[in-house]
């Protein structure tokens, strides 16, 4: 394990030196309450910038920039020109890459390349797909005549309207694509938002908000609040003017707020928790298997929604593979994210490794083999090592719950029994993602058929595209973001039905 010293830029430190505030109707503004939050470096502890926290007169206020917005200057944009905003965005993220990323891996703690990766290769491309589809976005004329109706002509067609004002509520594993998630589909759509981070990751939220105002988005359509889930968060879900909560985060708040939703039927989008599984058969390229089944759970430490946490291998080489993937694992670099050799950085708190070290110490009560790691790393800072635990029965709790750390739970399954494979793998409440590994086609196919799960993988996991649907099936969520049904998501349609009256045409009327 190492720690260094961040070698931040200038920039960043003159960021980290003022205190934050919100962003509410085109203005940063001080919060109406006293309170402030520290922002931790996770690999250090150490504080690294002080927030503002928004009072419900804050998040009020927010929610009535973002309608006043909605129905104002932004409801007579064209279509082009919100493209050419959001494309704005994209290259303003692509400008600020390096300092964005800073802000992530001290407030996350994932190493600086894979959030410069994340930011190159996912955001900016993301951003640029939406970009896209504002000009895209049409309704039908439908060549019905309705039969009940009276004779005569009818014109019958469809409008594509924003769904209104969004609440977006995102948690701090991954916060660049996670802001950009619900950005690029929302404001293509001729959506109006009200963002709020994690309160563990304002910074690289707070940077992006002051890239949507560079970039010209007009007053009200981005605001930004700040501040815990419990007060704030829960203030947007039970606003009356927020008309749909997009949100991502764990399974049991997914559901809290589908039941404040209930009380005024907002629309809800959830990108929930998962358990998803990494399957490995005998024939597959096991060379290329085993550190990628190890880094599909590894990596951001673990803290990934579709990690791959359980690890399905065929019985005859599930030992000589389950090695494999202890020998890669152990070696991972853990250290500060600033350090170029590291590859796993910190969890995000002191007590999410206390929840992740409860999770091992029930596993190895139960009898289960720690055959690496297990144990909290270091004086300083929140690491906790690359843990795998092998010979784990698909119903123990390490098979069945979500741990959002690095703890893998290796499986053996019998290669002639495809049914009883299938019950294991499916055995869980989640439903979010997973991969198979093998050369044979049809099993390859068999198999992404009968996953439950909202997407499968072959020979890759977790293969994210902008273009291409992403979410979870069961308790992993509702609805699916990336690709046109992402952008659905913040769309309504509006059935329009004209009957054409008038005098028919002279020809017609013989
Ligand atoms: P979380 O506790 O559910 O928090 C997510 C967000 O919701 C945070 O902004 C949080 O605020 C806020 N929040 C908490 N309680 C709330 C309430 N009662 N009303 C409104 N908002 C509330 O999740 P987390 O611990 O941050 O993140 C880890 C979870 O996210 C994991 O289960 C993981 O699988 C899931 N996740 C899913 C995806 C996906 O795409 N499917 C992606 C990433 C993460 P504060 O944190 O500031 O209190
Ligand atoms: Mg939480």
């Amino acid at each position: 394990m190492t720690a260094t010293a961040p070698s931040i830029s200038d920039p960043t430190r003159s960021f980290l030196s003022r205190e934050h505030g919100l962003f509410i109707d085109g203005r940063w503004v001080g919060a109406g309450t006293s309170k402030r939050l520290s922002v931790l470096n996770p690999a250090t502890g150490d504080t690294v910038a002080i927030i503002h926290e928004a009072s419900a007169t804050d998040v009020d206020r927010a929610v009535k920039a973002a309608r006043r917005a909605l129905e104002g200057e932004w409801s007579q944009i064209g279509a082009q020109a919100r493209g050419e905003l959001l494309h704005r965005l994209a290259n303003l993220i692509e400008r600020d890459a390096q300092r964005l990323a800073e802000l992530e891996t001290l407030e996350n703690g994932m190493p600086l390349s894979l959030s410069l990766s994340t930011l190159r290769s996912f955001c900016v491309p993301f951003i640029r797909y939406y970009a896209g589809w504002p000009t895209k976005i049409v309704g039908d004329t439908l060549p019905v005549r309705p039969s009940w109706g009276p004779p005569g002509d009818w014109l019958i067609y469809t409008l594509r309207e924003p769904i209104g004002v969004v609440a977006a509520i995102i948690p701090w594993n991954a916060p660049c694509a996670m802001m950009v998630l619900k950005l690029a589909p929302a404001l293509a759509a001729g959506c109006t938002l009200v963002l709020k981070p994690a309160e563990l990751t304002p910074l690289a939220a707070t940077r992006i908000v002051q890239l949507a105002e560079e970039a010209g988005f007009p007053r009200g359509v981005v605001n930004l609040v700040q501040g815990v889930g419990e007060s704030v968060g829960r203030a947007l879900v039970r606003h009356p003017e927020v008309n749909k909560i997009a949100f991502t985060g764990s399974t049991e708040v997914g559901k809290a707020i589908v039941r404040e939703a209930a009380n005024d039927l907002k629309r809800v989008t959830l990108e929930l928790g998962g358990k998803s599984p990494f399957v490995v058969f005998p024939d597959a390229d096991l060379d290329e298997a085993a550190p990628a089944a190890a880094m599909a759970c590894f990596m951001f430490a673990g803290q990934a929604c579709m990690a791959g946490t359980r690890l399905f291998v065929a019985d005859p080489i599930y030992d000589r593979f389950v090695a494999k993937v202890v020998d890669f694992s152990a070696q991972l670099k853990l250290g500060d994210g600033f350090d170029p050799l590291t590859t796993i950085g910190p969890l995000i708190s002191a007590a999410q490794r206390s929840r992740v070290q409860g999770f091992v110490d029930r596993a190895k009560r139960q009898g289960i083999t720690v055959a690496c790691g297990g144990s909290a790393v270091g004086d300083q800072g929140f690491f906790y090592s690359p843990t795998v635990c092998v010979g784990v029965e698909p119903d123990t709790e390490l098979a069945q719950t979500e741990v959002f750390g690095p703890v893998m739970a290796a499986m053996r399954f019998d290669t002639d029994d495809e049914a009883a494979l299938v019950r294991a793998i499916n055995s869980t409440p989640y439903g979010l993602a997973g991969s198979v590994w093998t050369q044979n086609l049809s099993r390859a196919h068999r198999l992404a058929a009968r996953i439950d799960s909202g997407q499968v993988g072959v020979n890759f996991h977790a293969a994210i595209s902008p273009e291409t649907p992403f979410g979870g099936n069961k308790q992993s969520g509702w609805g699916r973001e990336y690709g046109s049904e992402g952008l659905d998501a913040y769309l309504k349609t509006k059935a329009v039905s004209v009957r054409i009256v008038g005098p028919a045409p002279a020809a017609a009327r013989g």
